[in-house]
């Protein structure tokens, strides 16, 4: 049985258990509430059972209209993460001693509020910042709160998750379509012919795309005969499940683009649809052609005949449909592979039609909101060259967190961490634990203590998902089938959480600033009621209804309607990748030049974590999921004199850390991988992260000055050259 089987499950298939959950059912008075997971795009339909105020059951909503009773083993356990007793409960103040003490909502937001005051005065705005995690992108009401407080209070340095593995399809949205938020969704439905690279849906159900049970539309496809083709440099969960794989060495991927490019231009040619849409089209077909199949092969790994074959394959199907996610994202140059993408989608006449990709609006036009108002020009940092941050998505490199706050010239010195723990999930631990400690002033907002709290003032405890009103609204201009959703407070938040919303505007009116909460009538949903009301319904609609779906946009209005640039024309060859475009040239003579056993270190997601968090959930923990194993190839073992199971050192350039290994054939040999998320350590206020706390990969990761993407300021994670021995 693979991970993704023994995890993710239809409704039908977890029937038996569900019965035997049955016998035990609650009590009498137990009642049940529509609701929706809010871990990732999905947003898969629950029914939560809850008597007396608690949440004791959770169950895929098999009469959802778009997940249809799928729910995946994340959604589920959320019931575990609701009530696990390690959660936060009341604000927490530091002590003198080291220690933290409860303290009430009001001594919690009046010490924060008099100590960000007095930093201010002294230090002005550029000594304040924020660190906001992936949880926040399924939380609807935080948004607005959060970046109301922060303006208000001046702030103007922004870090974020985002910089870990989306970014740079928000740099690569906005230079060739004119806007941050058009991403083109798969039409796995009517396409011939799949092309996936770098993505696991079976694990990671998706990002950029808002689609439950995605294997199963991919399996169909196989089925009525259409290739599924998946570029990765693992045989993924997915690959078990639906088409074939074309191993690849890792990081490699903008290269294979550029050369499939190349070879269609040089080839069939390119369709008339780019022509027609494509502004710069010669200087794309210049750029490709310094990237033929015959160049590229051995640094991809693979002949340049399957090159060849690949591009005359994808030109010759009838609909072709593209996609790309963090395993290409989280390397070096995301950017230009999802422009690159985006280019094969219009080259080959798939772009915005019919089994190819289309944009789905959903209840509000998001893509002209997301327009030309951000910055797009690159600027000289303290750091060094980044892109200047600012706008949806796009923020300041999160590898720089540690630099900025201990940066002699202008530091941080009071920081808002929001679901975020930037301890485990970027590079650089140590060097970040150290820098956290010299500030004057930590906040952290979150449903857990985490690494990153442990060097907090305060710690504040926010209300789960299953503790607040939400809609879906990390789908939106993302998903298959357009539909929004409103979920009530499944449960009342349970001891002292709030909302985070509430909290934002809570400390905006202990700091003397506007706020929701001075108003009794203020309606927190009053934007999101205009949005909706600008495809006519509304927030009295939405909470009548639960549900509402929405007819997806028309796949032939992707250039007319959807489309920012002035000229209304898909930019082709983007004029601010030209620095990135030079800095692929040079990285592509490094990886000529590196030595063909020179290991490359990925990340492995799998279906028991979810980056640092859900690493507290006893039942996912269970042996042999309690150790963060190192994958390796058996050659590569064998070539180190190294057993299954055995500990192994690995070492970067950038640090070493000691794990057990793993063979598996289903990695291209060269390649090994780790799952992050691991490594609480001994200090951590969580049980059972603390009980099987692993090694933390992300300390083999590059951090600081030249540690990320300059184009889109993500961090490179992916792709990490190491060495591996018997520890
Ligand atoms: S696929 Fe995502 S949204 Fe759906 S149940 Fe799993 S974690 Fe939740």
């Amino acid at each position: 049985m693979t991970d993704a089987e023994d995890t993710t499950q239809s409704s039908n298939e977890r029937d038996s258990k569900e019965e035997k959950q049955d016998r035990t059912a609650p009590a009498t008075d137990a009642r049940r509430v529509r609701t929706f997971c809010r871990v990732c795009e999905p947003a898969c339909g629950l029914l939560a059972t809850v008597a007396d105020n608690r949440l004791i059951k959770l169950e895929a909503d098999r009469d959802h209209p778009i997940s249809k009773g799928f729910v995946c083993n994340k959604g589920i356990y959320g019931l575990d993460v609701h009530n696990d007793p390690d959660r936060l409960k009341v604000p927490l103040k530091r002590t003198r001693d080291g220690s933290f003490e409860p303290v009430s909502w009001d001594d919690a937001l009046s010490g924060i509020a008099a100590k960000l005051k007095d930093i201010q005065s002294r230090h002005g705005n550029g000594a304040l910042g924020s660190y906001t995690g992936n949880p926040t992108a399924f939380n609807t009401l935080y948004g607005p709160s959060f970046g109301g407080f922060m303006r208000q209070l001046g702030a103007y340095k922004h870090f974020s998750s985002g910089t870990q593995d989306c970014a740079n399809k928000f740099a690569a949205s906005e230079a060739v379509f004119g806007t941050r938020t058009l991403h083109p969704v798969p039409d796995f439905e009517h396409a011939d012919f799949i092309l996936l690279f770098g993505a696991n849906p079976a694990i990671s159900h998706m990002s950029f795309v808002s689609l439950p049970n995605s294997m199963q539309l991919l399996k169909d496809a196989e089925s009525r005969g259409a290739r599924v083709l998946h570029v990765n440099p693992r045989r993924t969960e997915s690959v078990r499940g639906a088409g074939e794989v074309l191993l690849v060495r890792p990081d490699t991927d903008v290269y294979l683009l550029a050369a499939l490019l190349n070879e269609i231009a040089t080839g069939p040619g390119f369709a008339a649809q780019a022509y027609h849409h494509g502004a710069n089209l010669d200087a794309l077909e210049e750029f490709v052609a310094r990237y033929p199949a015959s160049a590229v092969a051995e640094v991809i790994g693979i002949d340049a005949t399957a090159i060849r074959d690949l591009a005359q394959n994808i030109a010759a199907a009838e609909r072709a449909c593209f996609y790309m996610s963090t395993g290409v994202n989280m390397g070096r140059q995301g950017t230009l592979a999802y422009w690159l993408l985006q280019m094969l989608a219009l080259v080959t006449g798939n772009l915005g039609r019919e089994g190819g990709n289309f944009y789905s609006q959903g209840f509000y036009e998001r893509a002209p909101a997301a327009g030309a108002s951000a910055p797009r020009d690159m600027v000289d940092g303290p750091f060094g060259r980044m892109r200047r941050p600012g706008g949806v998505g796009i923020n300041l490199p999160g590898n720089l967190l540690a630099d900025y706050i201990t940066n002699p010239e202008e530091p941080i010195r009071a920081l808002f961490v929001n679901s975020g723990n930037p301890v485990l999930s970027i590079g650089g631990e140590e060097r970040l634990r150290d820098a956290l400690d010299t500030l004057e002033l930590l906040v952290c907002v979150d449903i857990y203590p985490n690494a990153t709290s442990e060097h907090a003032d305060y710690v504040l405890p926010a209300a789960g998902a299953f503790e607040r009103e939400d809609i879906n609204i990390a789908g939106l201009g993302l998903q298959y089938r357009p539909s929004v959703q409103f979920t009530p407070a499944v449960v009342e938040p349970a001891f002292e959480r709030r909302p985070d919303w509430w909290i934002y505007e809570a400390l905006a009116q202990h700091m003397g600033f506007r706020s929701l909460l001075d108003d009794d009538r203020a309606d927190v949903w009053a934007r999101i009621d205009a949005m909706l009301r600008s495809r006519q319904h509304s927030m009295r609609e939405l909470r009548e209804e639960q549900i509402i779906e929405l007819p997806r946009s028309k796949p032939e209005d992707f250039f007319e309607r959807f489309v920012q640039n002035e000229d209304q024309r898909v930019q082709c060859f983007p004029p601010e990748f030209a620095e990135a475009i030079e800095r692929m040239a040079s990285i592509f003579a490094e990886l000529s030049a590196e030595g063909a056993d020179q290991l490359k270190l990925i990340t492995k997601r799998d279906a028991y974590m979810l980056n640092s968090w859900y690493a507290n959930v006893e039942k996912l923990k269970q042996a042999p999921r309690d150790v963060n194993y190192l994958f390796m190839h058996p050659a590569d073992a064998e070539q180190r004199q190294i057993a299954d199971g055995a500990s192994v050192r690995i070492t970067s350039t950038h640090g070493e850390l000691t794990t057990p290994v793993r063979l598996t054939e289903d990695l291209k040999p060269g390649v090994v991988a780790m799952t992050h998320g691991w490594g609480h350590g001994p200090g951590s206020a969580l049980a059972v992260a603390r009980a099987t706390s692993g090694s933390n990969p992300n300390r083999l990761l590059p951090a600081g000055p030249g540690s990320f993407e300059p184009v889109s300021n993500q961090a490179h994670m992916t792709g990490i050259a190491v060495e591996v021995v018997p520890a």
